[in-house]
């Protein structure tokens, strides 16, 4: 193409590096960085992510835009330098749409309101986060309307997060996935719970750090172009489509949290190490949307990682690890256990069948502040009658309830659908994958999983941000998306559990 696209293109690499370097900062303040440095680490990262910005909302890069478009009227939408120019556009459009005034008040905002609800989580008391919050959703609704949006004001959020999203989409199918679960999760419970009492005895924490290297490495995850290290809080973050890298932690008396944990990271993971190598430093290499990104973590944990073929293939190994814990434990009895459903207070304690009702919940609140529908001080009742509604449960504390996610302090609305709608689309990627590959279960089984990495990197991966989630969805699946699969993958999997469901 034209010396104006190859221009662009080395502006645009400017940023991605500038991301990058800033992004090595934030992995190391997470895992390696002495407590010492953080307020050093803070000026640095903020002075590469203050260039970074400038020089993506420069005139430089607007007038590239400008010229470029009628460029792109003869290319084929899918090719890299249409994509490119297009989501390039996007981001350049948001991100100037957004007057710097805001964006100042909303760093100086969050950093308070981070403080604010971290003391009122430790003592359970609202009311010292409750005035950030209400700042927050203020500077929020403005930004939605910088924004701008066609329907409600939640879709101007929900964009930066699943772009091409619109709220009413989602609440048809979330509407459609809640009439049919609450009665799913009622009836669980009215079976005997599985035992997995085994799962709390003792795991020595270096061999299950190792075991979850061994899996990785079966995977497909490549160490050549990764590593992990361990971290309070388990995150995926790349710098490069060579150099993604993964964290976890390890629980010496909870089996699952390393382990699943590990898996569930080496989803993302493997989706940003097979994204087109072309595509480096540049805005299309990343996954396409946080929907997609958690429907690839979802599938390996989930789908594959919690699967009976998965544990006939690892499950001797396991024993002969740790004999004591599990030498009594059969095949059948820990499939179980690591599959237990239990309604619970906490979002990230959630088992796979509940989870789901943990974040419609979340979205339905956060779209009403939004919309000034509800008022910040009613919030934590509204939440624990929900909570009760959904999940049978009423929180007796506020830090059980209200107050126990970070995402919200941050600024993040808009967020929280995304996790569930990975959720729903790993169902419909899976059936795909499934139909497409036969003999899936016995590859698992066999602890085999190039073919399943394979599929998709071939049709998800390799994209990056070329196509839209929903496009995505639909070009691989033929279908739209919908509840109805990863309903009824739950219910084949839990009546296998729990009898008829
Ligand atoms: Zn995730």
């Amino acid at each position: 193409m034209s010396d104006t696209f190859d221009e662009l293109k080395r502006l645009l690499a400017r940023v991605a590096d500038l991301d990058a370097a800033a992004a090595v900062l934030e992995w190391d303040q997470e895992t390696y960085m002495p407590g010492g440095a953080a307020t050093a680490r803070a000026h640095q990262i903020a002075t590469l992510r203050t260039l970074s910005h400038e020089y993506f909302t420069s005139d430089d890069v607007g007038t590239l835009l400008d010229k470029l478009e009628p460029e792109t009227s003869g290319l084929d939408a899918t090719s890299t330098e249409a994509s490119l120019i297009r989501v390039a556009q996007r981001d350049f459009d948001r991100a100037r749409k957004l007057p710097s005034t805001l964006v100042t008040e909303m760093a100086v905002a969050v950093s308070h309101a981070k403080n604010a609800w971290r003391e009122a989580r430790e003592t359970n008391t609202y009311a010292i986060f409750a005035p950030y919050l209400a700042r927050l959703i203020d500077l929020n609704v403005q930004k939605a309307e910088a924004l701008g949006y066609a329907e409600q004001r939640y879709d101007a959020l929900l964009d930066e997060y699943e772009p091409g999203m619109t709220t009413s989409t989602i609440e048809t199918v979330f509407e459609a996935l809640r009439e049919r679960l609450v009665p799913i999760v009622q009836a669980i419970a009215a079976h005997p719970a599985p035992e997995d009492g085994f799962l709390y005895a003792s795991y020595d924490t270096q061999k299950q750090w190792d075991f979850g290297m061994a899996v990785l490495r079966d995977l497909g995850y490549d160490f050549d172009r990764g590593r992990q290290d361990l971290s309070a809080h388990p995150f995926t973050t790349s710098f490069s489509i060579h150099d993604v890298r993964l964290t976890t932690r390890v629980a010496e008396h909870f089996f699952p949290t390393s382990l699943f944990g590990t898996i569930h990271e080496a989803g993302h993971g493997l989706y940003e190490q097979g994204i087109d190598p072309s595509l480096d430093r540049t805005p299309l290499a990343d996954g396409t949307s946080l929907g997609m990104h958690e429907s690839q973590s979802r599938l390996w944990e989930n789908m594959v990682g919690r699967s009976r073929p998965f544990w006939q293939h690892y499950y001797a190994k396991l024993q002969q690890l740790f004999p004591d814990s599990l030498a009594d434990v059969s095949l059948d009895t820990f499939y179980r256990g690591i599959n237990k459903v239990a309604p619970s207070l906490i979002r990230v304690e959630a088992d796979e069948v509940t989870y789901n009702l943990h974040i419609m919940l979340r979205f339905e609140l956060e779209k009403d502040m939004i919309e000034g529908r509800v008022s910040i001080e009613d919030l934590p009742d509204l939440w624990n009658t929900r909570m009760e509604q959904y999940l049978g449960l009423r929180p007796d504390t506020n830090a059980d309830g209200v107050l126990q996610d970070i995402h919200w302090s941050l600024g993040a609305l808009g967020y929280f659908p995304t996790y569930a709608l990975g959720n729903l689309m790993s169902a419909q990627l899976f059936d795909q994958a499934r139909q497409d590959l036969p003999n899936l279960e016995d590859q698992i089984a066999a602890g085999q999983f190039d073919s399943l990495l394979h599929w998709l990197r071939t049709h998800i991966h390799h994209h990056g941000r070329k196509i839209e989630a929903l496009d995505l969805l639909k070009q691989v699946t033929n279908e739209e998306l919908s509840a109805e699969p990863w309903l009824a993958y739950i219910r084949e999997k839990y009546s296998g559990i729990y009898a008829s469901l």
